[in-house]
């Protein structure tokens, strides 16, 4: 048995990011920055006001409260005309650029309206209060977004106010989900012997929140030639295959021969190994023209494993992320979690939440067997059990969250 870091290392040792591509931000969220991007211009473009109030010269205040005659308006959106002598103020809003001879703010609340154009300044203003300056946020020339950031919401924001239309950036990769069975239907009647096709629209969905394109390839009988020809196909239109079933030692297990066998014949690698891991034991991984396939394990929880441990890093790596991995956190088991020496590392499907002293706890999130789609449905992460005995309640467990 091959231990689970050598397996993960041989999968992310074949994976590199796709050719990065010049994209509108409006179309980039999630998407990984592949160069630096540097503001041409500066945020915010002028000097202006972060609070509504009266534009004043600092020094007329010193001796507040001091009455100043009121000699113009100013909102938002408008270039100031009219300058702020010695004894005079501008009342202006939130945003208005600052008026020339205004060195500072008073927000309106320190103020008082008088007849005849006039305001009482309660308060002493010292230069610059309430002034945005320009450039304050941005200077041209400065690096803004370094390559390998993540665009967030607050990014394109970022972006629009530098008036970027464009940034370079790794596409999400595509990626086909396959499944394999005799037995699968996808809905409606089952015919004894038949079960639905609960992989495909998992992994099409774990693909998805990986921040890549799923493209649903249906499913294949167990028919060799049939799975090959699917996979070959496969792999002309899509940047990584998913397939589901068929890898172990099974009579019937043609994924693993269709994945050796394409491998061999358009170039590149084929690795089959029993990982010391449960559940997601059997792993088949290809690199074929360039293309990695993984061949993850039929069992619904088993599939859902493999693709965290293998195929999910990997696809952060093609999207161009360089953290690739999800957290991994200590928390204080809730329960016993017991098991029995078998020279693998079990991966249990838990809960986490955060307790009244803040750290985390974790307990089992259902029934732990291969099959049990529903304990992995409520589960926040993976506990990483190593070989042995178990955890008492109460000791250290690590758990790689999921999302
Ligand atoms: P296999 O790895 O093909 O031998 O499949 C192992 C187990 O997973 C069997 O019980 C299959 O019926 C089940 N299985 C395989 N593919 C799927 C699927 N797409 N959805 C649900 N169960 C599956
Ligand atoms: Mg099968």
């Amino acid at each position: 048995m091959m231990d689970l870091a050598s397996a993960q290392a041989r999968v992310m040792a074949a994976i590199a990011p796709l050719a990065p591509t010049s994209i509108a931000p409006a179309d980039a969220l999630g998407l990984v920055l592949a160069a630096d991007v540097v503001a041409a211009e500066q945020v915010p473009p002028f000097a202006n006001t972060a609070m509504a109030g009266y534009a004043v010269r600092a020094g007329d205040t010193i001796a507040a409260p001091v009455e100043l005659t009121v000699v113009g308006e100013l909102p938002a959106g408008y270039a100031p005309t009219i300058p702020v002598g010695v004894g005079e103020a501008i009342r202006i809003m939130t945003g208005a650029p600052m008026p020339a001879g205004a060195d500072a703010i008073v927000m309106v609340e320190r103020t008082e309206p008088l007849a005849n154009e006039r305001v009482r300044i309660q308060v002493a203003a010292r230069v610059g209060d309430h002034v945005r300056p320009a450039g304050g946020d941005v200077e041209p020339g400065q690096l803004v977004f370094t390559a390998g950031t993540r665009l967030r919401p607050a990014h394109l924001g970022v972006l629009a106010s530098l008036d970027v239309h464009e940034v370079r950036a790794y596409r999400r990769p595509r990626v086909g989900v396959l499944s394999t069975g005799d037995e699968l239907v996808e809905r409606g009647e089952l015919a004894p012997g038949q079960i639905r096709d609960s992989n495909r629209p998992m992994l099409l969905a774990l693909a998805r929140e990986a921040g890549c394109d799923p493209v649903d390839l249906g499913s294949a009988r167990d028919d060799e030639a049939l799975i090959t020809d699917r996979i070959a196909h496969a792999l002309d239109t899509c940047d990584a295959l998913l397939t589901s079933g068929a890898v172990s030692v099974g009579d019937y297990d043609f994924v693993k021969v269709a994945i050796e066998k394409l491998a061999a014949a358009r170039g590149g690698e084929y690795t089959w190994a029993q990982v010391a891991i449960k559940p997601a034991k059997p792993l088949a991984f290809g690199l074929i023209g360039g293309v990695p396939v993984f061949g993850l394990p039929g069992n619904p929880v088993s599939s859902s494993v493999s693709f965290e441990m293998f195929a999910r890093p990997a696809l952060r790596v093609l999207a161009g992320d360089p953290h690739p991995q999800r957290p991994h956190v200590a928390t204080i088991a809730a329960q016993p979690f017991e098991r029995r020496p078998d020279g693998t590392l079990h991966l249990d499907r838990v809960r986490v939440w955060v307790g009244d002293d803040g750290r985390y706890r974790s307990e089992r999130s259902g029934l732990q067997a291969s099959n049990v789609l529903s304990g992995m449905a409520n589960a926040d992460g993976l506990a990483l059990l190593a070989d042995g005995d178990g955890v008492a309640e109460g000791d250290a467990v690590t758990v790689m969250l999921l999302g």
